[in-house]
């Protein structure tokens, strides 16, 4: 086993070391390229400095050794990607330019725009944590910086308009100060031969390994599904050792979704409000279905974008048939996809759509496409989105905790489906004409 752990394996121990654990075994490349979006902003970030020593190597030992060399060399202003080691621990810095002082200035390239909320950014500042606790027990001052996307840039512009410099030297030399009081036992833990034990944390309701190989395997109605359980909770239940919402004792006291979750279970029996088919039935005719697939875009692709936009990539409409709708064109053009989507529905009284990833598209696009402001408008009225219904009034135990359309349609029975427009329409027949058990 490689005994030279990547940063954001270190990082993911911090949740959960048997997840470390096991990503560590089969993702052991500490310089893996990093996801395609940073990949790309970090090129456009590492251009602007054309006089620096590039460490383009992929082999760590050769990656180290050229480092050092880079770190020691008086001329070497800025080294691109250089890598350090701690212990067992290996850390790559996008960008380190040489202070006055004598120190570094780490900067680190983050896929995220300049106004993210306070979380996003303590989160993007944990791999700035991990270095700055390397470079400091190499002895080196360091400051730390995050390189973001200014929301103010435009397609166009120059790169040297596109980020935005945010200082996080405090944050990220607090952050790796605790990191260094646990880093020497986690690191133990990760290259162990035997894996840590398995424990219930909030992490394991999104971890690749649960239902997979860990805690929620083989087990009917796996207990970290249910959504927004402290740690507290999952704590007491691993010590009582339940893996299964079945076997929640009584006496813990939950939300009054969460019960109805849990009494679905234990009943073997969906929950339905007796007047949610009315509801639905009374949505007005004729409908349409809507649906729209779109994609986080960093860099603007259109005049008008600002970055990290989503842009539409497809709808689907049902209307008697499903019709499909995609880009006329490979730079992403929306207008004349809208157009026809405006079209599709336009003898609609009702277009029922599923979650709320649509009428915040429609906002952006009539911000976006003027012309389009009217018609837009008139299409926002029409819409209803029945998963807001379906979270008031309906409860299946088999949506394991989530209302994602996928979900809700496989619970129902509704073979896998495309265009998602059409398994919109089939959960709204199947609420429609529901015959099972009621709320009573
Ligand atoms: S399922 Fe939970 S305990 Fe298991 S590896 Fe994932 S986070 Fe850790």
């Amino acid at each position: 086993m490689d005994a030279r752990v990547g940063s954001a394996t270190f990082l993911l121990a911090r949740v959960c070391t048997l997840r470390a654990w096991w990503h560590h075994r089969e993702d052991p490349q500490p310089l893996a390229p990093d996801h395609e979006q940073r990949e790309q902003l970090a090129a456009r970030a590492l251009a602007q400095f054309p006089d620096s020593t590039m460490i383009d190597s992929t082999n760590v030992e050769t990656a180290l050794k050229e480092s050092r060399s880079a770190l020691s060399d008086p001329n070497a202003k800025t080294i691109l990607n250089a890598v350090v080691k701690w212990r067992a621990l290996i850390a790559r810095i996008d960008i380190l330019v040489a202070q006055p002082d004598g120190g570094f200035q780490q900067i680190l390239v983050g896929a995220a725009k300049d106004t993210v909320p306070k979380k996003r950014l303590r989160d993007l500042t944990h791999p700035l944590a991990v270095s700055a606790m390397v470079l400091s027990d190499l002895g080196l001052r360091v400051h730390s910086s995050l390189f973001l996307v200014s929301h103010r840039y435009r397609k166009g512009m120059d790169d040297d308009q596109l980020f935005t410099d945010i200082d996080r030297t405090q944050p990220a030399m607090t952050l790796g100060q605790q990191l260094h009081t646990s880093a020497n036992s986690l690191i133990d833990e990760i290259v162990s031969e035997s894996p840590p034990t398995a424990r219930l944390v909030p992490g394991c309701r999104d971890c690749p390994y649960y239902v997979e190989r860990c805690l929620g395997k083989g087990v009917a109605y796996p207990v970290a599904y249910l959504p927004y359980v402290g740690a507290d909770k999952l704590m007491a239940l691993d010590q009582a050792g339940v893996r299964d919402v079945a076997d929640i004792p009584e006496e813990l006291e939950w939300s009054d979704a969460q019960d109805v979750m849990i009494q679905a279970v234990k009943k073997a029996q969906p929950w339905m409000d007796e007047g949610l088919p009315a509801q639905v039935r009374a949505l007005k005719e004729p409908r349409a279905c809507l649906d729209m697939e779109t994609e986080l875009v960093a860099m603007p692709v259109e005049d008008d974008a600002r970055p990290f936009e989503s842009h539409v990539k497809s709808a689907s409409v049902q209307w008697n048939t499903a019709t499909e709708i995609s880009h006329a064109d490979e730079d992403r053009r929306e207008h004349d996809l809208i157009v026809k989507v405006v079209q599709a529905t336009a003898a609609a009284a009702t277009v029922v759509v599923y979650g709320d990833a649509v009428p915040r598209a429609l906002r952006r696009l009539s911000r976006r496409h003027e012309d389009l402001a009217s018609p837009l408008e008139a299409l926002t009225e029409k819409i209803v989105d029945l998963r807001e219904l379906v979270v008031a009034g309906f409860y299946h135990q088999d949506f394991h905790g989530s209302y994602s359309l996928h979900r809700v349609a496989e619970a129902l029975g509704i073979p896998d489906q495309a265009p998602p427009a059409t398994a919109i329409a089939s959960v709204l027949e199947a609420i429609e004409g529901w015959g099972g058990p009621t709320d009573e």
